[in-house]
């Protein structure tokens, strides 16, 4: 199986690929999986699998006592790539985040990865803790993708967290980092968001998936800006389509992102989320066949919530 860098550079057509979240704690697999069935029909060229970090939850334990409970609320992303690739023969990308975790626990999950077969990954600094200020990590873990980048390629080097030295590896990983079209929250500005960015590519990032954007104009200004900060690796468009009315406030809060005039007149008149579906397929494939026609090297679907709107989509684009 090739490495996503690899089918990136090869001559092919815009290609489709989406990302799935793992079920949240204590949920069976077999749902997510009958979800994302009717997309291998498009024959995705992989498939993302997001990583959570770890929340903490309170258990009221009686007497107005609460117990405060740490766990991941969706784990299971490396289980759930071996299970796409084995069963589905699909290439599985696995997200690498630093939240919580060490520089040995990072070497953990590479090793457990590379013992799957599964070289591909996305490398992200990761989400802050919910309500906390800033984001924080375990001491001697990340605090920016870019230097988890210089981790992952140590580690195909043979040089492990510790400063010991094996043998380079045979099949070394390769991996994305992620873009932002509109900045990302903490960011200065866009120049100073690019000047990191061209540090994860620097560091050994072969490619770039961004974050949802609504309005196209957004991302290609980004290419551009991207190419002119001398960064050339290939710039994976991230589509999400709108499924629902509360996404209208949630997601410009979640993900700092504008909808552009015309979206959010249209959105103002929807007063049911099939309303929104309807006018999110009706977007997202307008934005998409836009990017085709531009040869985008592929279309990446976020697609957990919405694989029946995103099926609708791929119809009208594949
Ligand atoms: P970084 O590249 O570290 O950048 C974070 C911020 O720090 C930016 O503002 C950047 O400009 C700044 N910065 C970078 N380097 C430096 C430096 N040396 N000095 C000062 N400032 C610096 N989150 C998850 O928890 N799990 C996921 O699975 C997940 N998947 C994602 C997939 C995609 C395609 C995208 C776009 C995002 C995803 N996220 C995920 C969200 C992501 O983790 C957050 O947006 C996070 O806040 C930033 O991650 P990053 O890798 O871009 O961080």
């Amino acid at each position: 199986m090739d490495s996503v860098a690899s089918f990136l550079a090869s001559d092919h057509p815009t290609a489709f690929s989406f990302e799935i979240l793992p079920p949240i704690r204590g949920n069976s697999i077999d749902k997510t999986l009958d979800s994302i069935k009717p997309l291998l029909e498009f024959n995705p060229a992989y498939v993302n699998i997001t990583t959570h970090r770890t929340e903490v939850s309170y258990t009221h334990v009686g007497g107005g006592t609460y117990r405060a409970i740490s766990a991941q609320k969706r784990p299971g992303t490396v289980a759930i790539a071996a299970v796409l690739k084995e069963r589905f023969g699909i290439r599985p990308v696995p997200h690498i985040i630093c939240g919580d975790y060490g520089r040995r626990e990072i070497e953990d999950q590479l090793i457990d990865l590379s013992y799957l077969g599964i070289t591909d990954v996305l490398a992200l600094r990761g989400d802050r803790e919910r309500n906390a200020a800033s984001f924080s990590t375990s001491p001697d873990g990340h605090i920016h993708a870019s230097t988890l980048a210089r981790q992952i390629v140590e580690f195909n080097e043979g040089i492990m967290a510790d400063g010991s030295c094996n043998s380079p590896l045979a099949h070394p990983f390769s991996f994305g980092v992620a873009g932002y079209p509109e900045k990302h929250e903490e960011a200065m500005n866009l120049d100073s968001d690019l000047i990191h960015l061209k540090t994860k590519v620097d560091n050994g990032a072969s490619y770039i998936v961004t974050q949802m954007f609504f309005d196209n104009k957004k991302y290609f200004d980004f290419v551009e800006r991207c190419r002119a900060a001398g960064i050339d690796v290939p710039i994976i468009p991230g589509i999400k389509p709108l499924t629902s009315l509360r996404q209208m406030s949630l997601l410009p809060r979640i993900f700092h992102i504008d909808f552009p005039t015309e979206l959010s007149r249209e959105l103002m008149r929807c007063t049911t989320d099939d309303e929104v579906r309807a006018l999110g397929v009706e977007w997202a494939t307008a934005q998409a066949k836009e990017l085709k026609s531009n040869n985008v090297p592929s279309i990446h679907f976020y697609a957990m919530h919405a694989t029946r709107s995103v099926v609708d989509i791929a119809k009208n684009i594949y």
